[in-house]
Formats: structure tokens, C-alpha cells, sequence
């Protein structure tokens, strides 16, 4: 199993203020490194901290406010902290002194509904042990394991760290493929980056960087060329590429000149089988033949990186759909982790960013409210290899070995 830094588990540690939260966190790591304090509710917002767990390896640990604040500002730090459930892989639900009531069942609710896998500790257990009769109460509610523990004697470190182990879900620490299942050594690939004003300066974007860096560790050959060489390349190189990936955005110039026999994708495509709801798109795409005038459709890009991106979902792709469709269909583009205002049942159609920048989890979470509502879900790419009539061809590298 490959653990890398893309795939750290996300540990997410909740309960009510002053359970000891931080003081359980510095327990893992085995030094000070969390905001601890005699006061209830210290930590403010979700502390996000990359850590080392003996027995577990580099991990990312989110610290979060108590769940028992009350005024405008705790109902806000209760946001916050909720908001966390969306990027961890699972989490700790902190007790303390006996105490098992609203709160905990309301977290405990939150992490079933987000799928979320858990552990409890009671903390301070060498102040209050646990007693019987809070195990059995707890017991009516959740069957997660539950570990009496002292952050300050350290009771029971190793039991806490084998549970929270067990409770990280396998697919976290499995790497999945960019591209290492299509492509072997010695094999040409070839990728299309077109350098213009919206290209960052002086550098690749991520997905770019991604497949190059792939390619490599494949022992396989990258052939990097902008749109415009590319016609040459075919016509005097006498290389067939393995595959060729092409920034999605001239996917209609690339078509007639990528050779027929050429395996041929996009970067977004590519990304969209790495972060995992390919099978989603797949099936959502061609759903943008439905859409009629006056119906809503919601762009999602998951961070607010204004290269590029920004410009396709705001510009590029409501126009391209518009000439493809013909159909006026209204657009809201949110960004980042801005919330989604509308009711989802109020879109027809979901279009995600590649989602360079964000996991496998964040982005299943992001499209969960979608997938709940059965709204149909694309992506930037397969919207784009759509409309320009190219779709089969450039899922069809990854079709038969999608996530
Ligand atoms: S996460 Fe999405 S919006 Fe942000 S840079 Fe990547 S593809 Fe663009």
C-alpha cells in the first residue's frame, strides 16, 4: 500500500468545548503543537494541521471548535466545525466526565449522514472513569469503538491509536491511478498545453505538472508540445503516442489532428478518473441533450484559483452550450467551499471543475447533495468533449478502467 502526501487520511477531532481536544491531538503527535487552554472554547475555527502518528503514519488533523458554543458566534463555529465533515476521511468524537447527551447523539448523526467513520474517547478518565451506565446509554446510540483515555497520563495512547487506525477507510491510503494502468515504459505520451495569456506565468498548471511527473514515474517518455506544434509533430516525427492529453479547451482545434489510432483524453478527463466520479460523469454528460430553455445549471469549481478556470465556467462552457443546444439556460457558479444556496432540485445539471486542488473526499462530498437529488452531474472536460461531438473518443482511454 502507497501512502504520498495526496493521500494523508484527514482526521477530523470533535466535541464539546474543553473535552480536551488539542490536548488529545498533542497526545498523538507526542508534542505541543495544538492550541490548549483552561478556558472552554479556545479554538475558534478548524485548526488544519499536518502531522506524524506513531503506528499511522503522515496524517492531516483538524482541530474544531466545541459543538456546544451558543450565541451568533458559536452557532457560526458549529457551522464551521459541521462544515469539517465534508474533507475528513473520519473522525474523533471527544467526551469527557461521563457526559453523553444531545450534543454527542447530533455529531454522531452528522457523521452517519456525511459517511463519515468514527471513534469516541472519554477523555480524563483518570479524573472520572467511564462508568457502566454512560457505556450502556452510548451503547443504545452508536456501536463505535469507545476507548477510556488521560491525555495527561497518556492511558490507553496505543488502544486509541489501533482504533483510529481500524477506522481510516482502506481507500485512503490506496493510490489510485492517473494514468500507470494505460501507460508502460519506453511508451511516447504526448500533451498538448497551450501557452497563452491565460496559462500562469513562468509555469504549468497542477494538472499538467500531475501527468508529467506520472509519465516519469511510468518509465514512460513525455512529448510536451503547444497546440500549434502539433500537426507537425504527426506529420514528421513518425512517433505514434501511447496517448495523447490535451487541455480541454482545444479539444475542437486538436480533433482532425490527433490521428484516429491515437488513444486520445483531456487533463480534466484524466483528473476526473483520479478524484472518482468518473462513472458519474460518464453517465451525466449527455444529459446537456435535455436541457431547455429557462432550466438552471449549477458550475461548481473547487477553488478560487482565477486562472483559467474562473473564465471556462463564468464564459467558455455556458457559450459553448448555448451554440451547441441553442437553448438560454441560466448559470451559478459557486466557488471554493461557498455554500450552495439554491435547492439543488432547482438545477437540471451539475458541472464540476477537474478539482486539481482538492481530494477524492472533498469532491465526493461537494457532489453529494447532487447525487442525492439524482441531478445530473458532468464535468468541465466531458461538457467540453461533448458539445464538440468527441466525447466517446476521449472517455474511452479510461472506460474500461474508471475508479
Ligand atoms: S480545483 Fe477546479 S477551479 Fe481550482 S484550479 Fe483546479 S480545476 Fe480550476
Amino acid at each position: 500500500m502507497i501512502k504520498t502526501r495526496d493521500n494523508k487520511p484527514h482526521i477530523g477531532i470533535f466535541g464539546r468545548r474543553n473535552t480536551g481536544k488539542s490536548s488529545f491531538i498533542n497526545s498523538l503527535v507526542g508534542q505541543e503543537i495544538a492550541i490548549v487552554s483552561e478556558q472552554a472554547g479556545t479554538t475558534t475555527d478548524p485548526v488544519k494541521k499536518s502531522i506524524e502518528i506513531f503506528g499511522i503514519g503522515p496524517a492531516i488533523v483538524v482541530d474544531t471548535a466545541g459543538i456546544d458554543d451558543t450565541g451568533e458566534l458559536g452557532k457560526k463555529r458549529i457551522e464551521k466545525s459541521l462544515e469539517v465533515l465534508k474533507i475528513v476521511d473520519c473522525a474523533v468524537l471527544m467526551i469527557s466526565e461521563n457526559t453523553f447527551e444531545s450534543y454527542e447523539k447530533a455529531l454522531i448523526e452528522a457523521f452517519n449522514s456525511y459517511e463519515v467513520p468514527y471513534i469516541l474517547v472519554h477523555n480524563k478518565s483518570d479524573e472520572q472513569p467511564l462508568e457502566e451506565e454512560t457505556r450502556i446509554r452510548i451503547g443504545t446510540i452508536t456501536k463505535a469503538e469507545l476507548t477510556d483515555f488521560s491525555a495527561k497520563e497518556k492511558n490507553n495512547l496505543d488502544k486509541v491509536i489501533v482504533s483510529l487506525k481500524n477506522s481510516i477507510p482502506e481507500s485512503v491510503f490506496q493510490k489510485p491511478q492517473l494514468l500507470g494502468d494505460i501507460i508502460g515504459k519506453g511508451d511516447y505520451v504526448l500533451l498538448i498545453t497551450p501557452i497563452d495569456n491565460e496559462a500562469p506565468d513562468g509555469r504549468m498548471i497542477l494538472p499538467q505538472v500531475m501527468a508529467i511527473r506520472d509519465v516519469l514515474d511510468n518509465d514512460a517518455i513525455n512529448i510536451v508540445l503547444k497546440e500549434d506544434q502539433v500537426e507537425n509533430f504527426f506529420k514528421t516525427s513518425g512517433i505514434t503516442p501511447k496517448l495523447a492529453i490535451t487541455d480541454s479547451q482545444v479539444f475542437g482545434k486538436m480533433k482532425d489532428i490527433v490521428p484516429a489510432n491515437v488513444p486520445f483524453t483531456s487533463f480534466s478527463i484524466m483528473l476526473a478518473r483520479f478524484r472518482g466520479n468518473f462513472k458519474a460523469y460518464l453517465d451525466g454528460t449527455p444529459k446537456i441533450d435535455e436541457l431547455q430553455d429557462g432550466d438552471r445549471v449549477l458550475i461548481l469549481e473547487s477553488c478560487t484559483h482565477q486562472v483559467n478556470c474562473d473564465d471556462i465556467g463564468r464564459f467558455k462552457l455556458p457559450n459553448w452550450i448555448k451554440e451547441y443546444t441553442g437553448r438560454n439556460i441560466e448559470y451559478d457558479v459557486v466557488a471554493g467551499l461557498d455554500k450552495i444556496t439554491r435547492d439543488m432540485e432547482d438545477y437540471k445539471m451539475v458541472i464540476q471543475c477537474g478539482g486539481c486542488m482538492v481530494t477524492r473526499k472533498q469532491l465526493r462530498s461537494r457532489l453529494k447533495s447532487a447525487k442525492d437529488a439524482s441531478i445530473a452531474i458532468s464535468n468541465y472536460g466531458m461538457a467540453i468533449a461533448w458539445v464538440n461531438g468527441m466525447f466517446d473518443r476521449v472517455t474511452e482511454p479510461f472506460s474500461k478502467v474508471y475508479a
